[in-house]
């Protein structure tokens, strides 16, 4: 147990045991920003007595709120791995509870005592970083997320809806649109600021409160990229070599030629490219958990605990010999090597990912870029050279109808928040059609779906710039220390911006993927 200097709330052991939000009686609050402004510690620095206090402040701070997160990780891990598991699930919202407990009741304090420490000045570069990220965290607001977990997880519970729901049953889409009702009154009743209204709707609301994006200017420029990429993708449509694998996605089948899991093809690939995902396994490192079990959550991703690089765990559902499970490997693998090569040195609070787009964009990079290379896996999938060509020359192919079909996913899930409320029964057959065909992921995370199209441009404009480095080098033997050197080693003391900047000389832009676009345009052009 760490010294409480503040009377900060102290860790009751028994926490995650309990099924309710503990009470106040718990959680004493007695935090005085005066009290810690005018603290003086013992130890010696460059930094100013404030910045000192404000240290002081930010270790009691962080330091439980890191516990309790990891310590939801862990339990979340357990219960997702198998949701009969009571016991987990209970730690797993006892602790989540505990952590939204924690930020809600400390919020208003919190935040006055960052209005001290700001008025007494910090200069330090990282300090300042972090006093804005503990900004973030705790905010003085009225607005309690507790409460609108409650709501936009529907009666019963969002797990159990996308673990029981059987996409072409009724009951499915009554419950989703239950759920989309409920949310659309939530964010009736709160107010965009900047235009002195209320939300039109939960889409619009959680791009605004989430990722502090204007929904209208948003689709003002989604739109214009939609007009030039739609007439491209039907024309691709027509061809009947195709296979459509991915809600769109267009794929030849002429790399299903293994005998190989994809979890053996995706190891092989990162060995090739510098990282032995085996190695870290067996260092204890990362735990894997990639095949479908009864009980287990259907869907697949990568957690990032508090103390990354020590302990990354990768979730998937992945089959043998398919296509998409190789896909979902190498995407999440990805994710994986950004977090094991995270600096131990980093502080808590800046080892992380720089932003949500980058880190599913550097995951995009490595989803296909066997596409690109083919070379790299050319044992792996038993490729001829002739193959090779072929799946270089269809790359473009699959961009083209992967960007559509990433557009074509965020105008459905627009399209359902969008539906007004009195129609959403009467247009049950279109939404159920929207519905199935869309992605479950959307219940769960409304809106992400953007960040996968600004990952998308990410990662080829990451790649762009690897292969302009590389020169006459293939990519295996760069690609590791560039993003190790450029990206991993920053955490999140670089933002997003500042690592492309230096990176690739330019900001976030659609540039490199217009250039794929137009690759295939030609080529259409010249068949015609
Ligand atoms: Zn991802």
């Amino acid at each position: 147990m760490q010294v409480n200097p503040y009377n900060f709330p102290v860790v009751h052991q028994n926490i995650p045991k309990q099924q309710k939000k503990p009470s106040n009686s718990i959680y004493p609050i007695r935090l005085n920003p005066m009290v810690i402004s005018t603290y003086r510690p013992a130890f010696k620095g460059t930094y100013t007595p404030n910045e000192q206090a404000f240290i002081k402040f930010r270790n009691v701070l962080m330091d439980f709120y890191f516990d309790l997160q990891q310590k939801g990780y862990e339990a979340q891990f357990a219960y997702y791995r198998d949701m009969s598991n009571s016991k987990a699930k209970q730690e797993y919202y006892g602790y989540m509870g505990a952590l939204n407990f924690y930020i809600i009741n400390s919020g208003d304090n919190v935040s006055a005592a960052l209005k001290e420490f700001e008025t007494g000045g910090i200069n330090d570069k990282d300090l300042k970083r972090h006093h804005n990220h503990i900004a973030k965290i705790f905010k003085p607001t009225s607005f309690k997320p507790g409460k609108e977990e409650e709501i936009i997880n529907g009666e019963g519970g969002l797990n159990q809806l996308i673990l029981n729901g059987k996409k072409d049953s009724d009951e499915y889409i009554e419950k989703y649109i239950e759920l989309i009702k409920a949310r659309n009154e939530f964010a009736r009743t709160q107010t965009y600021e900047e235009k002195g209204r209320k939300f039109k709707n939960y889409y619009e609301y959680k791009f605004k409160s989430e990722y502090d994006v204007d929904l209208d200017n948003h689709f003002k420029k989604l739109d214009k990229l939609k007009e030039r990429v739609e007439p491209i993708y039907f024309q691709l449509l027509e061809n009947p070599d195709f296979d459509n694998y991915y809600y769109g996605t267009l794929i030849k089948p002429i790399i299903f030629k293994t005998g190989k899991s994809p979890e053996e093809i995706s190891k092989t690939l990162f060995k090739k490219l510098g990282w032995d995902i085996d190695d870290y396994v067996n260092k204890g490192n990362l735990e894997l958990d990639l095949y479908p079990n009864p009980n287990k959550l259907p869907n697949t991703w990568n957690i990032s605990p508090i103390d990354s690089p020590n302990n990354v765990k990768v979730f998937a559902n992945a089959k043998d010999n398919d296509i998409e499970s190789l896909r979902l490997l190498n995407h999440e693998f990805g994710h994986a090597v950004y977090e094991l090569s995270l600096p131990k040195t980093l502080h808590k609070l800046d080892r992380g990912y720089s932003s949500t787009s980058l880190t599913e964009g550097i995951a995009k990079l490595f989803e296909d870029i066997y596409l690109k290379e083919p070379e790299l896996l050319k044992e792996e999938l038993e490729l001829t050279n002739e193959d090779i060509e072929q799946i270089k020359d269809f790359y473009p192919i699959y961009a083209v109808s992967h960007l559509y079909a990433s557009i074509d996913q965020i105008y459905k899930e627009k399209n359902i928040y969008e539906i007004p409320d009195n129609e959403l029964k009467k247009s049950n057959e279109e939404l159920k059609h929207i519905i199935q065909e869309s992605s479950t992921q959307y219940i769960e995370n409304p809106g992400y779906h953007n960040i996968y199209l600004a990952a998308d441009m990410i990662s080829s404009q990451l790649y762009d710039s690897i292969k302009e480095k590389a020169g006459e080098r293939p990519i295996s033997e760069v690609i590791k220390p560039l993003l190790a050197e450029n990206i991993f080693k920053y955490g999140k003391t670089k933002t997003e911006k500042e690592i492309l900047k230096d990176f690739t000389g330019s900001e976030l832009s659609e540039k490199s993927l217009l250039k794929i676009v137009e690759q295939v345009e030609a080529s259409l052009k010249k068949e015609e």
